[in-house]
């Protein structure tokens, strides 16, 4: 049995509490190793060193930083496959969705290559007589990321790459149920150039978030995770005054317009609504056709791919569709919400529940299942499922899914599906939801631009990545500064203004 360690100071290192979480293979449910969780002294003592170490990491000039990150890139593509194997071996997804998922990561790292253009400051000539103003951007000192099982390459990327790339130290705690990417990725660091004690990867739960949450070296606090969770760590980390920005659960709606290309639509609601087995913060969970007819016509073309989906364990192949779930209570979670669907009224249109496969009878695997007539007020349709279950919810006219979906209480992704520019143009303006796919079912958007929801799918401030994580993960100072070519007039004892 596998013993996972924490990786502090540049070394893998033993957890010390004797308390540890078991990790399962979510297709076999074999027991694969055990984590060991941090107590508050192994994570305060991991944040001290981390202070020390992050003196020399801000005074190493920007540029050699960014160095750091080309290499880092260059080792994420050496490493590719492995990154892969362990994304798929403890979270269950196939391979080639792993891949994505350490891809859509590494192209946050290569943004962070140009960390120096970004960190650059503002400068006014001549505000003033003989008075010139600067301002700059300065590393927080100590952060922490607090990251969920369902990218174990992807949100850690972005959270360390920009944190580290603007001069800051990081303790990141990735989920106790997907910590071996995370613990690679940090030696992958090692290996790019970056001092040790500059990332720590410590393993825990509450016990060690809490303490993070205390420690007062600890600067600001990125989390993503469940809403309940985010809304917590928030909450706590402000009240602690530490800067946080919480990223929390998600209910994706598709509006289908009379006039769109269903098959296209349909095709995206495979992916979006089955992909990775619903695991996604964007995956599309709710789809709203307008008008009666269209809703007939989208059920008959997404039966048939339904019927056609490959449920199964990445090691079967890559024509896989979609893995297992993450555990087995997720499983029976997520089995327990289409009961009360069926219970509430909707029309179980495909039915997942039950689903075993031969020789993976421990596996927690559910069958992709479709609701139709669905209504807002069912749990199905209120409730985050985080599982591979697509509600359709028909609405008569564009204004009634406009409504829906803004009364909805996540804002994290939507998506409209039409041939009329005007409708998504209004769409895109009109609903209150941080990303926007307009015939694109899952809006992420690149790692230039930034990611970050609405509503209850995101507390605090800035997004993720992009030119707003060097804002967050920077603060700035600004320098009013005179020279004097000789003093004429004696001291001066007003507030002056500067004319
Ligand atoms: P989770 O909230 O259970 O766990 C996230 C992190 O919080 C983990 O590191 C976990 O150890 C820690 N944690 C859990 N309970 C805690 C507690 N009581 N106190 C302190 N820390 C605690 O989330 P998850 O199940 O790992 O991930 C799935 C959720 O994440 C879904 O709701 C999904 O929508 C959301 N998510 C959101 C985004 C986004 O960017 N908005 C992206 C990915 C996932």
């Amino acid at each position: 049995m596998q013993e996972l360690t924490h990786f502090i100071n540049g070394e893998k290192t033993t957890g010390t509490s004797g308390r540890f979480a078991d990790i399962q293979s979510p297709a076999t449910g074999e027991k694969l190793a055990t984590v060991p969780l941090a107590t508050k002294d192994e994570i305060d003592a991991a944040v001290a060193k981390a202070a020390e170490a992050q003196i020399g990491w801000a005074a190493t000039n920007p540029q050699k930083r960014a160095r750091v990150m080309m290499k880092f890139a260059a080792l994420i593509n050496e490493h590719m496959d492995t990154l892969a194997e362990l994304v798929s071996r403890e979270h269950g997804k196939t391979l080639p969705d792993a891949r994505g998922d350490v891809q859509r990561g590494l192209e946050v790292v290569e943004v962070c290559m140009g960390a120096p253009h970004m960190l650059k400051g503002e400068y006014t000539d001549a505000g003033g007589p003989g008075i010139d103003l600067y301002s700059m951007r300065q590393p927080l000192g100590v952060v922490a990321g607090i990251t969920p099982f369902n990218f174990p390459a992807m949100i850690p990327l972005w959270k360390m790459a920009p944190a580290l790339s603007c001069g800051n130290a990081m303790i990141l705690k990735p989920s106790e149920r997907v910590p071996s990417t995370a613990l690679y990725l940090a030696e992958l660091l090692q290996q790019a150039g970056l001092p040790d004690g500059v990332l720590q990867v410590v393993n825990g739960d509450k016990e060690a978030v809490d303490a993070l949450l205390d420690n007062d070296t600890i600067q600001a606090v990125g989390f993503v995770g469940s809403t309940p969770i985010a809304q917590y760590i928030y909450g706590r980390a402000a009240t602690n005054g530490k800067r946080a920005q919480c990223f929390g659960g998600a209910k994706n709606h598709m509006l289908i317009m009379p006039d769109a290309d269903l098959d296209k639509a349909a095709d995206a609601l495979m992916g979006a609504g089955f992909g990775a087995a619903g695991e996604r913060c964007m995956a599309i969970s709710v789809a709203v056709p307008v008008g009666q007819e269209t809703a007939d016509r989208l059920i008959e073309k997404l039966v048939p791919r339904i019927e056609k989906l490959k449920v199964g364990p990445y090691t079967a192949g890559e024509d896989i569709d979609f893995g297992p779930v993450i555990t087995p209570a997720a499983k029976s979670r997520i089995e327990g919400l289409i009961d009360s669907g069926v219970a509430q009224g909707a029309k179980l249109v495909t039915d997942g529940r039950g689903l075993t496969l031969q020789g993976y009878e421990s596996g927690n695997f559910v069958g992709p299942t479709l609701f139709d007539n669905v209504t807002a007020d069912m749990d199905i349709y209120q409730e985050e499922i985080f599982g591979p279950v697509l509600s359709t919810v028909r609405m008569d006219t564009y204004e009634d899914a406009l409504t829906l979906v803004r009364d909805n209480a996540y804002g994290n992704g939507t998506a409209i599906y039409t041939a009329d520019g005007d409708t998504a143009r209004d769409f895109a303006h009109r609903v209150n939801v941080g990303m926007v796919g307009i015939n694109f079912p899952i809006p992420v958007p690149l790692s230039y631009h930034s990611f970050g929801g609405w509503k209850k799918s995101a507390f605090g401030d800035l997004n993720q990545y992009g030119p707003d994580a060097f804002k967050f993960y920077t603060r700035t100072k600004t320098v009013t500064a005179r020279w004097f070519s000789g003093i004429k007039d004696g001291g001066e004892f007003n507030f002056k203004a500067m004319d």
